[in-house]
């Protein structure tokens, strides 16, 4: 443990140094099977006890309702950019078989590059006319450059579409560091309020959480068709995506293309209905990446669950974007993103003068701190703020930056 440092990496992220450890044991022996977790049949009766525990666990936290199922599958955030507009469409198209395809619209809220690029997926998918695809909202028609992501679109630039395959969203951009707020009916917060009607059918609601997952609690989640997030952020190891997808979004996609017409073939690795039919094993799934998810998810419950993370989080959040409005004043640190629509879990931000960014860097890394490289998309810094990144942590990176300001200002 002593040669470990403090990791700010954007995912994969930090995980808790306990759950390591216990990890370690469970790569020997798997709850006493004599076999260890990379080892053992993902059809043993502990291992199939233990996935449904684990999704217990995230219905707990969060307050999952029955009407909504939680699925693991593999591909990451990015094959759920399929998978949501596949599934999705064939739902929609049982629902309505009498709508001309061109009726058949999918809408896009835009605020970064992860639904920039959920986005081009759908569209990609759909460039042979099956539906079509419409921006309800871009970031970037409302930027201080013109151009950046560098905020949340206010809400009267929203154009929802009636009745519409989906409406997506991405609660935090990863890259660009928004993130909308917990606070309904602010201007920028996610607009439920506008969300259409929808001729009696339930809103198809989809949000990309995977880079808040379970670092505070998700407002209005019942009312979501689908939230999914990759495990590599605040959960555990690449390699495992949580869905929670509500029970009348997991449709037979072979009697949607026995409809006809323009349809998108499904590959049955991305079908939510034989995941929720196997309890997530259809397959064999992400064995170890669901194993440690649940070891973060047990020490989180004894922690006080979302609850607790999201105070602590909040303080963390809080305690960087201060220095970082105190580099600001004093010229040294450039925010990129407009003041109280910044995430909560990435802080992005540049360094201004010749040569600062790489002293920024430097300095931190003879001090122990890794991981604050901006995206290349980007530039400059992010500090990456997941769960398991400690009060600590924080304030040693909080009282580093005040000092490089002083030397630099
Ligand atoms: N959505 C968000 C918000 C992300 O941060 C990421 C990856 N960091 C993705 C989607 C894509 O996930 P993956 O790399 O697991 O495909």
């Amino acid at each position: 443990p002593d040669t470990r440092i403090a990791n700010f990496g954007a995912g994969p992220s930090a995980l808790p140094e306990s759950v390591l450890l216990e990890a370690a044991q469970g790569l020997l022996n798997f709850e006493n099977t004599g076999i260890g977790i990379a080892e053992i049949s993902h059809r043993s009766k502990e291992f199939d006890a233990y996935i449904k525990a684990t999704a217990t666990l995230i219905r707990d936290q969060l307050a999952v309702p029955p009407t909504h199922d939680i699925l693991f599958m593999q591909g990451g955030g990015t094959a759920q950019f399929s998978a949501v507009v596949l599934n999705m469409l064939a739902r929609h198209r049982l629902l309505h078989p009498e709508l001309p395809d061109t009726e058949r619209v999918l809408d896009y809220v835009l605020t970064g590059s992860w639904s920039k690029a959920a986005h081009a997926e759908a569209t990609r998918l759909l460039a042979h006319g099956a539906a079509t695809v419409h921006v309800a909202a871009d970031s970037r028609a409302h930027a201080a450059d013109g151009k950046s992501f560098d905020g949340l679109p206010p809400h009267a630039a929203y154009t929802f579409s009636r009745d519409p395959v989906l409406i997506y969203y991405c609660e935090n951009e990863t890259v660009s560091g928004t993130q909308f707020a917990g606070v309904e009916g602010t201007p920028t917060s996610f607009p439920f309020h506008l969300l259409p009607s929808t001729e009696g059918t339930l809103l198809p609601l989809v949000g990309d959480y995977s880079s808040s997952f379970m670092s505070r609690p998700i407002p209005r989640l019942a009312d979501h068709a689908i939230i999914y997030a990759g495990v590599q952020k605040n959960l555990g190891p690449a390699g495992a995506t949580v869905v929670i997808v509500r029970k009348d979004c997991i449709v037979d996609v072979d009697a949607a293309a026995r409809l006809g017409g323009t349809h998108v073939p499904v590959p049955i690795s991305l079908a939510y209905k034989p995941f929720a039919a196997n309890d997530s094993m259809p397959n064999t799934p992400s064995v170890l990446a669901v194993y440690i998810s649940g070891l973060v998810l047990k020490r989180s419950k004894a922690l006080g669950g979302v609850a607790y993370y999201e105070q602590v989080n909040r303080r963390k959040m809080q305690k960087v974007y201060g220095v970082l409005r105190e580099g600001a004043a004093r010229g040294v640190l450039v925010p990129k993103v407009r003041e109280g629509e910044g995430s909560w879990m990435n802080v992005v931000f540049g360094v201004s003068g010749e040569g600062a960014e790489a002293r920024f860097l430097k300095g931190a890394e003879e001090r122990g701190m890794k991981g604050l490289k901006g995206h290349r998309s980007v530039g400059g810094i992010r500090v990456s703020l997941y769960n398991a990144v400690t009060e600590e942590w924080t304030d040693q990176l909080v009282t580093y930056i005040r000092e490089f300001i002083e030397e630099e200002a």
